[in-house]
């Protein structure tokens, strides 16, 4: 048995033994020659995928003319077309639902455009002292209150009441996070450490029950605000994308702000003492909840619209097996700009959407030469991702084809850099996901690295432990949902992601072309091999 297969079983067992999944880097026996023979058809069309046409196509979509491709904006119509028009020159096929092209979504933009808040003539300060999410917020300008309800846990439960003997109708109440507990760290609701519902991160039964009590406004304490910023960062700057037109929707809750302890003490005010004093109660399990006379001066005003999000397909029909598709995708919306800042996101997604170019012009030559592959193949690039993998997630909910029919989902998100492990050898890549579903998918990509590529495939970033949880980080994870194989190449990250210096300038084209190699013939092999490969693996 040779070395390679033994060092692939000790692989399977060292997961099987540590984690769920493969978590190691994988090395290539170099002592084994690399196949450079253009009688080799996958040798042959990988070759064509070349650094030059990766920059050509990079140096349009990185550039500031296309304003950072915000999904929406100018700048994603820019790229769409530049895209559309690549694949139709090349003779890539159009699918038939989408005559264009590409698949059309709608979603609602919403952006604050004044919110502010005023606490007794003292003035509070968006991002800083509070946080509010423009998707969860009805647009109102000065909501005025000159008392604010403090009403505990904001809680209505059997066991425990903040609402008991409280009209809250058309009020202001503030909040904390959280449930009572006694001192053994035993909740007064559950009676067990193990907390309820009103606990919930999303506070939803909080919110819902504030709704149904007609409250005017939620003021929720927060005690980590700049924790909660960093954790929201991208849904609280710039604008808030959702999908489908919601724009008359009526919203489940009442608008809701999280408050720094800041503001909470400036409302309470000379009132500390009935504070504490409620609070003592409250840790013996009994509700009290006090009107603080504060004046509160509030403006959440919204712009809010709908927009056009396009997620750009091209098609390659499989020659015998037209009904199973391979799905290569990579999304090529960013960040857009920021003041003059342009967000040119040259490696995310700049790289994984030029790659995918080339690789469709190599199918395509394949195709011009007669050797169309078995399978189906099918190109996306989506829009959205930056918004919450909204383009991939409409996709799956609205196929262009039965979405059951997906063999695989190849994944290019960030292929262009070198990070800081390996500064001093450039031919790597992060494997994510290809043994969270599959085997044999695990399997073929190392097969063809060895065999082709011979880069270092490191799998450090699939561990299920692995605190980036980059896996449910970009649009494969929507195929992953619905038990479709997937894998996805990411080069990791360096100090200019997500910001307006990630820049053509620092891509490294060469590797950009072997990793665009490696992933060609995993998707060639896909394509090609007899039998469609297993799920043998359930999704955690
Ligand atoms: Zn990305």
């Amino acid at each position: 048995m040779n070395k390679y297969i033994i060092f692939f079983l000790l692989q399977c067992a060292t997961t099987l033994l540590i984690g769920q999944y493969v978590s190691n880097v994988s090395l290539p026996d170099k002592n084994k020659p690399v196949v450079k023979d253009n009688t080799d058809l996958s040798y042959r069309y990988a070759h064509s995928i070349e650094a030059s046409s990766l920059r050509d196509h990079l140096r349009i979509l990185a550039s500031d003319s296309l304003e950072g491709r915000e999904t929406g904006q100018l700048g994603m119509e820019l790229a769409a077309d530049y895209i559309i028009k690549t694949i139709r020159n090349m003779g890539v096929m159009r699918f038939p639902a989408c005559p264009d092209y590409y698949q059309s979504i709608e979603f609602t933009y919403s952006k604050w455009l004044d919110n502010d808040i005023h606490v007794n003539k003292e003035r509070f300060r968006y991002m800083w002292d509070y946080l509010a999410f423009t998707g969860k917020n009805e647009s109102k300008s000065l909501v005025v209150a000159n008392e604010i309800v403090f009403l505990g846990y904001g809680i209505d439960d059997p066991k425990y009441s903040d609402y008991k003997k409280m009209d809250v109708e058309d009020k202001v109440i503030m909040i904390n996070r959280g449930e009572p507990l006694k001192k053994d760290g035993k909740s007064y609701i559950t009676g067990d450490t193990l907390l309820s519902v009103w606990s919930d991160k999303d506070l939803d039964k909080k919110l819902l029950t504030a709704k149904s009590k007609g409250v005017k406004l939620v003021l929720i304490i927060e005690n980590d605000i700049k924790k909660m910023f960093e954790e929201n960062r991208s849904k609280l700057l710039g604008t808030q994308l959702e999908l489908g037109n919601t724009k008359n929707n009526i919203f489940q809750y009442p608008n809701h702000v999280f408050i720094s302890s800041t503001i909470a003490k400036s409302i309470i005010g000379q009132n500390e003492e009935k504070i504490l004093k409620a609070r003592k109660k409250m840790e013996k399990g009994k509700a009290e909840s006090v009107v603080l006379p504060s004046e509160l001066i509030i403006n959440l005003t919204k712009d809010v619209k709908v927009l056009e999000g396009k997620n750009v397909i091209g098609y390659m029909p499989g020659k015998s097996k037209k009904d199973e598709y391979i799905i290569v995708s990579a999304h090529y919306d960013h960040l857009g700009k920021r003041g003059d800042d342009v967000f040119n996101g040259a490696d995310d997604n700049g790289s994984g959407s030029s790659t995918l170019l080339e690789m469709a012009q190599a199918c395509q030559q394949a195709v011009m030469e007669g050797n169309r592959p078995e399978r189906s193949i099918v190109f996306i690039w989506f829009c959205g991702e930056e918004k919450g993998l909204l383009g991939s997630e409409y996709f799956t909910n609205f196929p262009v084809f039965p979405l059951n029919q997906t063999m695989v989902n190849v994944n290019v998100d960030m292929v262009g850099r070198i990070d800081e492990k390996y500064k001093d050898n450039p031919d790597y890549i992060y494997v994510i996901g290809s043994d969270r579903l599959s085997s044999e998918l695990h399997k073929i990509n190392e097969d063809v690295n060895q065999k082709y590529t011979q880069l270092t495939l490191d799998y450090t970033y699939n561990a299920e432990e692995d605190p980036n949880k980059f896996y449910y980080r970009s649009d494969h994870y929507n195929f992953a949902k619905n038990g479709i194989p997937i894998i996805f190449y990411f080069n990791g990250t360096h100090p200019d992601y997500h910001r307006p210096t990630d820049d053509i300038e620092k891509i490294n084209f060469d590797t950009m072309a072997s990793r665009g190699k490696l992933i060609f013939h995993t998707v060639w092999e896909l394509a090609n091999r007899a039998d469609r490969i297993v799920v043998d693996k359930i999704i955690k």
